[in-house]
């Protein structure tokens, strides 16, 4: 399988949204004109299923001006995130994005087959991701309510900036306050999904 295949796209996911989408040159241009740029923050740790560890390699490309990861193996069949255009996006955001393209390496997902864009086991996928998300986040970073608001007003940004509707936003942000606020540990939830999938 290809590793486009095989990518699990962060941004693009939630409702199938794709990359291939053509902007007109003038809007990247408008787009590139207007963002803030910030400093791009350290990547976390990130070891896979399997033990491996994860690089995590700065990368322009993607739509210009708009932050994004993906989590895939190279060439060599090394796993890895790829992160796209973050200094386009707070390091509040930044950090999110990192944690949850790990996350589609701890789960299993790069190596599983890739559900079918928009069906329920895609968008599970990528609450699951979500949630480790916000989990490593909080007890990592120690983040506390107005650090979360802070990852939730990006996560709204961004979404809206791709132009996904208020359902779709505020369902994603619902799942990770759900998460932050009822959830233990992210290994315990990570081990919670690997068993339902028999990983481990
Ligand atoms: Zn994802």
């Amino acid at each position: 399988m290809s590793p486009q295949n095989t990518a699990l796209c962060f941004m693009l996911s939630v409702l199938g949204l794709a990359l291939c989408t053509t902007y007109s040159d003038e809007a990247k241009a408008q787009n590139t004109q207007t963002q803030a740029t910030y400093a791009v923050v350290e990547p976390p740790k990130c070891t896979n299923d399997k033990g491996e560890n994860v690089r995590f390699i700065d990368s322009s490309k993607g739509r210009a001006g708009m932050a994004s990861g993906m989590a895939i193996r190279d060439q060599n069949g090394k796993p890895v995130v790829l992160r796209n255009n973050y200094s386009n996006t707070p390091p509040e955001f930044q950090s999110f994005i990192d944690r949850h393209e790990c996350a589609h390496h701890q789960t299993g997902d790069v190596d599983r087959p890739h559900p079918p864009r928009n069906s329920s086991a895609h968008l599970m996928n990528e609450s699951i991701s979500d949630c480790v998300a916000i989990l490593r986040i909080r007890d990592e970073e120690g983040y506390d309510r107005a650090g979360f608001l802070k990852v939730a007003t990006a996560l709204r940004n961004e979404m809206a900036k791709i132009g996904f509707p208020e359902i779709s936003i505020s369902s994603r942000i619902s799942n990770i306050d759900n998460c932050y606020t009822e959830y233990g540990s992210p290994q315990d939830f990570i081990n919670g999904v690997l068993k339902q999938r028999g990983l481990i």
